[in-house]
């Protein structure tokens, strides 16, 4: 018999409702996870949560927009009374907004800062606590190579908080590293994703464009697929990864 990679793990993933973090929810449940799956949109998560459920594992999904401190901590609070520990954080959710430069307001720059990297913050430091109390903890967080492939021209707020999450992750794991509790990145691009599509849509492209742009550009000549990303990330999550810590990884088809 083949032994559950996650068996009994607490898992919390941020931004699982759809896209790439609904795809780490579904593969760390089939490895026995118990999975806390977490958006701002109570609807999508509502729908991963019933997904898991059907598949006999447990689950629980909660509303909470990561940019906003106190929602992530009454979320680790619901967390504590019905699991009582977090051993694995990813730090999933992000937003896009490609706006030129010149036409970017301050308020549509902080919008994407505070999502994915104060979001990272909050959660991170709000897991920490638990992790550092078991002596074990799995952080994992979700950048973007920079500069991106695809319309990269009106990304500096995304690139920018994506910097700031890989330094993050690097000086994060340092800090909590005498706690085992392994921090690191995942840079993933070009995923079939509501944001790829969506940041496509931008630039004028269809999806049969995107995809022949793929086979142009990509070494491994083909988009990724969020499975691809969630492989990568059950690696970080469990033991086999043990000695890993402070990394990024790009996984993108090619270097
Ligand atoms: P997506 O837009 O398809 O899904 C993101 C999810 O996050 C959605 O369910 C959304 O409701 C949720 N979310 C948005 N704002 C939130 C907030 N404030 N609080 C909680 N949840 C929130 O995106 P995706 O393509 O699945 O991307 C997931 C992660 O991977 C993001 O951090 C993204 O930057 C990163 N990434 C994706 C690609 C790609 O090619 N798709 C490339 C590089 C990096």
């Amino acid at each position: 018999m083949v032994s559950m990679r996650l068996l009994d793990k607490v898992a919390v993933i941020t931004g699982a409702g759809r896209g790439i973090g609904k795809a780490i929810a579904l593969k760390f449940s089939e490895e026995g996870a118990k999975v806390i799956v977490s958006d701002i949109e109570l609807s999508y998560a509502n729908g991963v949560a019933e997904k898991l459920k059907e598949i006999g594992r447990e689950a629980l999904a909660i509303k909470a927009d990561v940019s906003q401190q106190q929602e992530v901590k009454l979320m680790f609070k619901q967390i504590e009374r019905q699991f009582g520990r977090v051993d694995i954080l990813v730090n999933n959710a992000g937003i896009r907004r490609d706006i030129p430069f010149h036409k970017m307001s301050g308020e549509e720059w902080d919008s994407v800062i505070a999502v994915q990297l104060r979001g990272s913050f909050n959660c991170a430091q709000a897991a920490q606590r638990y992790m550092v109390r078991q002596n074990y903890g799995k952080i994992v967080n979700l950048s973007s190579p920079i500069p991106a492939a695809l319309g990269n021209r009106a990304q500096t707020s995304y690139s920018a908080a994506n910097a700031g999450v890989e330094a993050f992750t690097k000086t994060l794991a340092v800090e909590l590293g005498r706690h085992n509790i392994n921090v690191n990145c995942i840079a993933p691009d070009f995923i079939d994703t509501e944001m790829t599509r969506n940041t496509a849509r931008r630039a004028g492209m269809y999806l049969t464009d995107l995809k022949r742009f793929a086979l142009a550009q990509i070494p491994l000549r083909r988009m990724g697929t969020p499975e691809d990303i969630a492989n990568v990330v059950l690696f970080l999550a469990c033991d086999e990864s043990s000695f890993i810590s402070g990394q990024v990884i790009c996984v993108r088809g090619g270097p």
